[in-house]
């Protein structure tokens, strides 16, 4: 037979992956072209499943009605997960204190069971930074930090010549729990004065309680119960002294983290994402001062901080796609 006779002599290959984003509000998932194209996705609430087998049954169904809505299964190779508290060694998440599921679960190979396809899984901080080599600020860069700030957590990564540093029991990399204040205040890790305690939405809405306790200025924070980052920064804008010296504060211990974490690493950027960094300049100011102020000064000039060009609700599908690459593909419908 003659070589061009393509398609019977040349073999056909996938060109899409899935990328499943799993938290404790909703799980996002999306088909993810060979260009890191989201071509479609959906998103439900995780917490609406108490048992992780009901929750994984709705998981694969939805799955495979969006595989079938948009273009077919068979065009689809393999399927990666972020989750939190999850390990990429085991396919497991494990103990994860921030979703409804207690223990240890085998998610990987319980989706891969009822979706038929291989199915890679792994930690949210780690898939953070990947999403970022892979698509985006991290592209082309060798060593760098993604430190990502949401609501609760101050996750991160980093990668040292080309590779994540995972540790030995894979939990390298770990900024949010080292300690900025000796003596501070209680992390939910169970030790004191960790970065995570203050670099967080919640860790922000203790400084300003703090703030207002301690002085009598007034502010239009008072009228709320809970501070979000928009509102935060919104009153900062309008003038709000309060505001503004409780985005400082968080700045100069973020400038100081930021600072001990470059000085031993000497990276080429770090990369910052999540919720936080909608403070903008009122955050990223401070930060950058208190950052100049105690990094080792010869990286002091060369380490470049940026905030994160991807989208907060793609970025994390994005990354798990890219790690359905890494997983060999397997089929049991072949
Ligand atoms: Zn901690």
């Amino acid at each position: 037979m003659k070589k061009t006779d393509k398609d019977e002599t040349v073999d056909q290959i996938k060109t899409r992956v899935v990328g499943i984003d799993i938290r404790l509000d909703k799980t996002t998932f999306g088909i993810v072209d060979v260009r890191g194209e989201i071509i479609a996705q959906d998103y439900f609430a995780t917490s609406d499943y108490a048992d992780v087998n009901d929750y994984v049954a709705v998981l694969a169904e939805k799955l495979l009605t969006l595989m079938e809505e948009n273009g077919g299964y068979e065009y689809i190779r393999s399927v990666g997960i972020s989750a939190p508290s999850a390990s990429s060694v085991s396919g497991c998440i494990e103990n994860a204190a921030n979703l409804p599921w207690k223990g240890v679960i085998p998610l990987a190979a319980m989706l891969r069971d009822r979706v038929g396809m291989a199915v890679a899984l792994a930690n949210d901080a780690h898939i953070t930074a990947l999403g970022e080599k892979a698509y985006g600020s991290a592209h082309g860069m060798k060593d760098f930090v993604v430190v990502s700030m949401s609501h609760g957590g101050l996750g991160s990564c980093f990668y040292s010549n080309g590779l994540p540093h995972l540790g030995a029991q894979g939990f390298g990399g770990e900024v949010g729990h080292t300690c900025v204040r000796i003596g501070g205040r209680q992390c939910g890790c169970g030790n004191r004065g960790c970065l995570e305690t203050y670099c967080t939405e919640k860790g922000l809405g203790r400084t300003i309680e703090k703030l207002m306790a301690n002085n009598d200025k007034p502010t239009l924070l008072s009228e709320k119960k809970e501070w979000d980052i928009k509102t935060v920064a919104q009153c900062c804008d309008k003038g709000d002294e309060v505001a503004i010296e409780a985005l400082r504060i968080t700045g100069d211990i973020l400038g100081v983290g930021l600072a001990n974490y470059a000085s031993v690493l000497n990276p080429e950027a770090i990369i910052l994402t999540g919720d936080l960094t909608m403070a903008g300049k009122w955050l990223l100011k401070p930060m950058r001062k208190a950052f100049n102020e105690h990094v080792f000064p010869n990286i002091k000039d060369s380490t470049r901080i940026l905030v994160s060009i991807l989208k907060e609700g793609e970025r994390d599908v994005l990354g798990a796609s890219a790690l359905a690459w890494d997983v060999k593909e397997y089929s049991l419908f072949k």
